[in-house]
């Protein structure tokens, strides 16, 4: 299988779930990132364990406090990983970071929680990309590839098939109202970023890891974190210009809007 060989890579939302999961097959591929920027809300806490057992066994890996629903913390970040990079770019960006409230149907969801998800889930990764813009157009300028890739520069916005508008019936029986559309708004923002910043050589994908067993997906789920992470690092490598601007599952089959 091919493996994604982008030598810079910064995910959101790393110290569980299928952020964490990301970082550790990241780091077992045969050419790891010379560079994994894992980043959480809080690096130091209890729930970021395994992630700092990870760090202190590779050097490669570097934990960066980061809640992306604070703008003052993703300029920090930046200011951080612009000072690892030494002068290099940024090739990837992962914008795992998620909430989910599971019993928001139209009946009970409030604006509280439709602001604070959408906040989270659509808000959160533009201003990710507006904030890294510099150093993923850095990292397409560096790069000799031709066309767009994961490996020169990309954003990837992990989504979810309950943000299609179009596949919404099959699966209404679960109405997550804001989580719905903070997805749905998740997904314009994936085809707007294409649009924009596919001139300065960035790939811009949506990827729907499947149902998946983690705190937000239950014990319930379909695919074991395992399972979907490999599917979506076997999607990475495959992904170029024509797939700019649309949503994937983690088997690189496309869903409608
Ligand atoms: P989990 O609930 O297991 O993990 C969510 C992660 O996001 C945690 O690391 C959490 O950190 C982090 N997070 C939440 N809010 C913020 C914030 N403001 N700033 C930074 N980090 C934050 O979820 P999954 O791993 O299952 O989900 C990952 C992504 O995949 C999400 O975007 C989700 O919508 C998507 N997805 C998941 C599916 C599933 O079945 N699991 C299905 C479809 C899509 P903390 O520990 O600090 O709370």
């Amino acid at each position: 299988m091919a493996a994604v060989r982008a030598r810079a890579v910064l995910l959101t939302g790393s110290n569980r779930g299928i952020g964490l999961e990301l970082v550790k097959q990241l780091l077992g591929t045969p050419r790891p990132p010379a560079w994994i920027f894992a980043t959480c809300r809080d690096p130091e806490g209890p729930r970021a364990q395994e992630l700092r057992d990870l760090a202190s066994k590779h050097p490669n890996l570097v934990l960066v406090k980061l809640d992306v629903a604070n703008p003052s913390a993703i300029t920090d970040a930046v200011k951080i990983v612009e000072g690892k990079l030494n002068g290099a770019g940024l090739n990837l960006l992962i914008n795992n970071a998620g909430i989910y409230t599971p019993t928001a149907s139209l009946e009970t969801v409030d604006s509280e929680d439709m602001i604070r998800t959408y906040k989270t889930n659509a808000v959160g990764p533009m201003l990710m990309a507006q904030a890294f813009l510099p150093l993923l157009k850095k990292a397409a300028r560096e790069s000799t590839e031709k066309g767009l890739s994961c490996n020169k520069a990309a954003i990837i916005n992990i989504s979810t098939i309950m943000g299609s508008i179009e596949k919404t019936p099959e699966s209404f029986f679960k109405p997550v109202i804001s989580y719905r559309c903070s997805k749905a708004a998740l997904n314009m923002l994936t085809k707007c970023q294409a649009l924009t910043y596919g001139e300065a050589g960035i790939l811009c994908v949506a990827l729907h890891p499947g149902w998946v067993k983690t705190d937000m997906g239950s014990q319930e789920a379909d695919l074991t974190v395992d399972t979907s992470v490999r599917g979506l690092l076997s999607v990475l490598p495959i992904l170029s210009e024509k797939h700019s601007g649309t949503l994937l599952n983690w088997e690189g089959k496309a869903i409608p809007w």
